[in-house]
């Protein structure tokens, strides 16, 4: 007899509420959390949605604080601890993308307050225990499960807007998680089931969205699909692509979404060599190799397909190598600073993956 493969499974901590129309459940969601003041959070560009989820809360509403700003910097948040503060709430309420979950995020590990996140975007941050911050032009990321949100509403609705390039980078973003999930260390049968149906569903679904982007049924397929890929995250430990793209984040101003997308093929194709089982569902599903068949399809979908464009010059190559290679970090493949440079080429010519 054969044993199954022996794993752990960490849970799914957060309660989830997912569909259409789902916004008309915030009130609900306050008070399930016995709670009745909340801080609502978002970026400038969305206020009006913010202001929106006020008037559905009505007394349940402390406040709002619209200054949310990409990789969550200390003084916004800050500001708003004060907010929080004078405004006498007793949680969050964080409607937009990863950067306002951020917000969200940084918040309550500082005085604990319960978090609901309205994702917008397929970022993916709303089911994990990570937070990255930034502080004078660093960027540091931790995991505490006091970070992690208590309930997240998934409103497809709220998404039938976001514009196409952000939709194919965000969703890209998203398989970035799944496909680091099948390699992860911790990897485990479950994790394994939800990154595999949610790269399936991407395949399948978001093609769609860019000549259709108000589509609701493939909205619903895509928005279920960057929920499992974010539970994925939230279960299993990130390896050399998430670092990968957090160096180049943080220390070379390069933009999250745009930057996973590009670099995606280019790791993955890079681990496929160590980790063929782990990635065979990704090869299977995108078709061709694994590099090149994630390569394919991004490039189907019309996303960016050079870290040129983004700004990056080939003279900060070596720079950016060697910072990813001052921690080490579990990977499949082992890998050096010539491995970083020759990946971070690749990535930055757009060059099509072998392997
Ligand atoms: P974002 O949150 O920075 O959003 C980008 C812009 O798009 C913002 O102006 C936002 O207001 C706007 N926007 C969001 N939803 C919209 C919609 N539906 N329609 C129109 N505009 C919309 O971008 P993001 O890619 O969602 O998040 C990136 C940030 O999230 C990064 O800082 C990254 O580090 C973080 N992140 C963290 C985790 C984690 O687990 N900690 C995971 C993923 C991403």
């Amino acid at each position: 007899m054969t044993l199954h493969r022996a794993f752990t499974f960490p849970g799914i901590p957060a309660r989830v509420i997912f569909g259409s129309g789902t916004l008309a459940q915030v009130a609900d969601a306050v008070t399930s959390l016995n709670r009745s003041k909340a801080l609502i959070l978002s970026t400038p560009q969305q206020a009006g949605q913010a202001q929106d989820v006020a008037d559905r809360l009505g007394p349940l509403a402390a406040g709002m604080f619209t200054e949310a700003a990409m990789h969550t910097p200390v003084d916004v948040t800050e500001r708003a601890l004060a907010a929080y503060e004078s405004a006498d709430a007793d949680c969050t309420i964080a409607i937009g993308g990863g950067s306002t979950t951020g917000l969200g995020k940084a918040i309550a590990i500082r005085n604990g307050a319960d978090q609901v996140v309205i994702p917008t975007t397929y970022a993916g941050s709303e089911m994990t225990d990570i937070l990255g911050e930034t502080d004078k032009g660093e960027k540091t990321t931790r995991r505490d499960p006091a970070i992690r949100p208590e309930l997240v509403i998934y409103d497809v609705d709220l998404t039938l807007g976001l514009p196409v390039p952000m939709t194919v980078t965000s969703a890209l973003n998203a398989i970035a998680h799944a496909v680091e999930g099948l390699y992860a260390p911790d990897a485990n049968p479950i994790t394994d089931m939800m990154s595999v149906a949610a790269i399936s569903a991407f395949r399948d679904h978001l093609p769609e969205l860019v000549t259709n982007p108000a589509e609701p049924q493939a909205r619903a397929e895509v928005l279920y699909a960057a929920w499992l890929c974010s539970a994925t995250l939230g279960a299993v430990t990130m390896s050399l692509h998430h670092k990968l793209c957090h160096v180049l984040g943080g220390s070379f101003g390069l933009p999250h979404a745009e930057t996973h997308a590009i670099m995606l093929p280019h790791t993955a194709g890079f681990n496929a060599v160590a980790a063929l089982d782990r990635l065979a569902p990704v090869a299977e599903i995108m078709g061709g190799s694994v590099g090149g068949g994630l390569w394919d399809f991004a490039k189907g979908l019309g996303a960016p397909m050079r870290l040129s464009d983004l700004g990056l010059a080939e003279g900060d190559i070596a720079r950016a190598a060697e910072i990813a290679t001052r921690q080490p970090y579990a990977n499949p493949r082992d890998f050096g600073q010539d491995d970083i440079a020759m990946i971070l080429t690749a990535a930055l010519r757009g060059t099509r993956p072998m392997t």
